[in-house]
């Protein structure tokens, strides 16, 4: 079967030609990839900062936003039957007895760092023609989000966060209906998923992003009814002028500077939830102002990665909640459909296009 995959050693993305995966036990399902959504992720890992081939194999299968459809289900498997679409989750547990986060069915709390995860950390990944996966990484999709569960990985960023500001603000006594306001910084696919998300959970919610408007960005955010302030524009400063302090900030940018400028606009008792993964970059901080701030104001700065079933279920629940309410902007967020042979053009940039680019893999 065809499969996109990375030589970690030369730093190379080529589709090749893979033996086709079977079943291995009773609980593994077969799936034929329908869609692989690319992200900054897939870019680090393309350029070789990030990830690695499965143990004793000398290349990577790429992908881990995957849409399929099954094809092939094993005897114990009662849930799902072909025909059905899924979603699979990306990270599997690591081995260790003592990391009580993967025992329980939380590898995205793993401690040990020894988990893997599909197309990223020592195991392939989706975008190939099949993958077999275990029922118990699957999520069922419903027919009617087949052209846009492909966002569902991207999503359950914004679902994991949600529920921990959830969890935390519980500390905080609130006086009956009192709108909160949340800044979402960068307006990627992260970013404009994480905005429906908060929008969706009763924030009003402000769009924070670098490039000026008129863009694609600040179109598809204000459809959402979610402002666009261009942080080109305005400072830290105006943007609280203008739209009040944010007692969440959903930072989905991945570049320091801009995450810690934007630390001065959280408000008291304030969340402040990093999702991006930045390059190393030296910042000219006060530390010690930043410190004491974070303590008088009873601030929470929130570290989140990757996302476990119960927000793989979330993202669908709300998938279909945003279909409904904003159909056009939804699938806006999908600018381009490539075949897989361009994969590396738009993983480099090339081909990208102006929001989120899909992998689609012809019937064949
Ligand atoms: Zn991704
Ligand atoms: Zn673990």
């Amino acid at each position: 079967m065809k499969a996109v995959v990375l030589f970690p050693k030369d730093r190379k993305v080529k589709v090749i030609d893979v033996p086709e995966p079977r079943l291995g036990s009773p609980t593994q399902v077969r799936v034929r990839t329908l869609e692989v959504g690319v992200c900054g992720t897939d870019r680090e890992v393309a350029r070789g900062e990030h990830g690695r081939a499965p143990e004793g194999e000398d290349y990577l299968i790429v992908g881990h936003e995957c849409l399929g459809e099954v094809v092939e289900v094993g005897g114990a498997v009662k849930d799902l039957k072909p025909g059905d679409l899924v979603v699979p989750r990306v990270r599997r547990p690591c081995p260790s007895e003592r990391c009580t986060p993967c025992r329980e069915g939380h590898a995205d709390f793993c401690v040990t760092g020894e988990y893997t995860e599909r197309g990223i950390q020592g195991a392939h990944g989706f975008c190939a023609e099949f993958f077999v996966e275990d029922v118990r990484y699957l999520h069922r999709v419903p027919r009617e989000l087949r052209e846009v569960a492909v966002l569902t990985e991207p999503l359950t960023i914004a679902e994991k966060s949600l529920r921990q500001v959830k969890l935390i603000q519980q500390r905080v006594p609130f006086k009956g209906e009192q709108a909160s306001h949340a800044v979402v910084l960068g307006a990627g696919p992260v970013g404009l998923l994480g905005a429906m998300a908060l929008v969706r959970a009763g924030y009003q919610t402000t769009m924070y992003s670098h490039s000026r408007k008129p863009n694609k960005k600040a179109e598809l955010s204000e459809a959402l009814g979610v402002p666009y302030v261009s942080s080109e524009e305005h400072s830290v400063k105006e943007l609280v002028k203008q739209r009040g302090q944010a007692d969440v900030v959903y930072e989905a940018a991945g570049v320091a500077s801009a995450a810690f400028k934007l630390l001065e606009g959280l408000a008291p008792n304030g969340v402040f939830v990093f999702t991006g993964v930045p390059p190393s970059e030296q910042l000219d901080v006060d530390e010690g102002a930043l410190m004491k701030r974070v303590v008088l104001d009873n601030q929470v700065l929130l570290g989140t990665v990757n996302a476990a079933a119960e927000d793989f279920d979330a993202a669908l629940e709300d998938l279909r909640h945003f279909q409904s309410k904003w159909p056009g902007p939804l699938e806006s967020l999908i600018t381009a459909r490539h075949p897989p042979e361009d994969y590396a053009e738009v993983v480099d940039g090339d081909k990208k296009s102006g929001v989120k680019d899909i992998i689609v893999f012809p019937r064949g």
